[in-house]
């Protein structure tokens, strides 16, 4: 219960971005299961997975294995009508774009089954299981943050989402603090603010 609150209460620093609500435009973690805030680099700060961008992977994708899967049959083929060296450089040639481009859709696949799950759900829902997630978001003043912020928000949003920050942050975390002293054992009274 302590946890969940204060997870809400985290939430609700940036309730204008839901990061479970799926959008191809912005980078995603396969392990997570949604849009988690990232460091330099794109790395997951939950779970420290490399995080994509669906909408970018795809034509990457489509080109690698475009390029390499007919280039492994095609070695494959002349393999066995005895063109043995030709048939060898086609599978060398063929390998790391098909390596690639096998793991852009294995994981891109990853993505079709979550969006597409996740878009039968209703708004109310969504909010629901962000608001649940293992990973909460929380807003920083930091580029990063900057930059994954603007994946949903206007440049001008995000930079009133970090004003908004700023200011209402220790006031939140005073509110988790007094809901927790609430919620727990009974403990002397805090010492009186100056
Ligand atoms: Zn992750």
């Amino acid at each position: 219960m302590k946890t969940r609150q204060l997870r809400a209460l985290k939430m609700k620093n940036i309730p204008e971005i839901n990061h479970c609500s799926p959008k191809s435009r912005a980078y995603w973690c396969y392990r997570c299961k949604s849009h988690n805030t990232f460091n330099h680099g794109y790395s997951c700060k939950d779970c420290g997975a490399s995080m994509f961008c669906p909408a970018a992977t795809m034509p990457w994708m489509i080109v690698l294995c475009g390029i390499g899967f007919p280039l492994l049959v095609f070695g494959v083929g002349i393999i066995l009508i005895g063109g043995g060296d030709a048939g060898l450089m086609c599978l060398l040639i063929g390998a790391f774009p098909a390596l690639v481009g096998g793991m852009m859709l294995y994981h891109l696949r990853s993505w079709f089954a979550w969006s597409s799950a996740q878009r039968s759900k209703s708004r109310r829902e969504l909010d629901l299981e962000a608001m649940d997630h293992p990973f909460q978001p929380v807003c920083e003043d930091t580029s990063a943050f900057r930059q994954w912020a603007k994946q949903f928000l206007s440049s001008r949003k995000v930079s009133q989402l970090c004003e908004k920050y700023s200011s209402a942050g220790p006031a939140e975390e005073r509110e988790a603090r007094i809901s927790l002293r609430v919620e727990g054992e009974i403990k002397p009274p805090p010492p009186p603010e100056e």
